[in-house]
């Protein structure tokens, strides 16, 4: 079936209400568009585990920074419904920015204390924009279930504190990060990178793998460890290190020792210029 297109936030909520009548369940996936194989993976996974997918398409404003890319983030709508349709998407639900944020809006979302940490830290007010955003859409399209990538790995954990806090009753699933073949995550953003920086940025997976590498071989001092990851990443890039953290993959606090049975999240941020990519692994040591 061809994909509908939905953009007024009323109607939404009727399909909702009306696909929650007649026993349906709903799937949600949310997205800043410019669609990718990761994307993707999100709408299939939300197929297998409902009988509707809304996936939502909207460059939220309020996760910006002010010296962020909001203004340029890239855009291609005629590709991305082609794409959320073969991927089984049923509504492409794209609100406009006034309809979400009416003149007088005032209301947002705080999760506290993991969003001090590591994104957070970095890019301040950003998971207030991200948590806001997606109550609203839980919200308007009504969902059972809502899957979200582990490429943004903290994002996931702040939704999973929100969903708890605030008693959605959705089922939160997140989905394993789809990479190319190289080993780059995959990004809308990778597509400001230029062809030496694309090249180069393989070198977050490859220091994640290191990483994960040194911890089979038993090494267990994160400090040692982010020193010959960031060694490697300055060796083989021109990339500049924002962070690299070794956290304990529930709270995200770091970890100065990586103690054996332990499930340890190893993430960065690194800029290429002026574009910031993200990657992390999640290990058992
Ligand atoms: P975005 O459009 O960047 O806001 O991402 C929308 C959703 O897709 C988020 O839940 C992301 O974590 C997820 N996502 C983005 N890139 C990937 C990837 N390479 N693999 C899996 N999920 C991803």
């Amino acid at each position: 079936m061809a994909i509908r297109v939905v953009t007024e936030l009323r109607e939404m909520q009727k399909i909702a209400d009306d696909l929650r009548a007649s026993g349906k369940r709903i799937g949600v996936v949310p997205t800043m568009g410019f669609l990718h194989e990761g994307h993707l993976s999100l709408m299939r996974i939300a197929r297998k585990h409902s009988d509707f997918v809304i996936t939502t398409l909207f460059v939220n404003p309020t996760q910006f920074g002010p010296k962020e890319d909001f203004a340029r983030y890239p855009r291609d709508f005629e590709r991305d419904r082609r794409l959320a349709e073969e991927a089984g998407s049923d509504v492409l639900f794209m609100p406009t920015t006034e309809d979400i944020y009416p003149a007088g809006y005032a209301t947002f979302v705080n999760v506290e204390g993991i969003t001090d940490l590591l994104e957070g830290k970095s890019r301040p007010g950003h998971f207030r924009g991200v948590a806001t955003v997606v109550a609203k859409l839980f919200n308007i399209t009504k969902p059972h279930v809502a899957v979200f990538g582990q490429k943004d790995a903290q994002q996931a954990a702040v939704i999973r504190q929100m969903t708890r806090d605030l008693n959605f009753d959705i089922q939160i699933i997140v989905a394993p990060i789809v990479r190319e073949a190289d080993g780059l995550a995959m990004s809308s953003r990778n597509s400001y990178l230029s062809s030496q920086q694309r090249k180069e940025a393989v070198v977050l997976f490859e220091s994640l793998r290191l990483a994960e590498k040194r911890i089979a071989e038993g090494v267990v001092e994160s400090s040692a460890m982010r020193e010959e990851m960031a060694r490697h990443m300055t060796k083989f890039s021109a990339g500049e290190i924002d962070y690299i953290s070794i956290a304990d993959h529930e709270t995200l606090s770091e970890l100065d020792q990586m103690s054996k049975g332990k499930t340890v999240l190893i993430s960065m941020a690194v800029r290429f210029g002026t574009t910031r990519l993200i990657d992390n692994i999640v290990v058992k040591v």
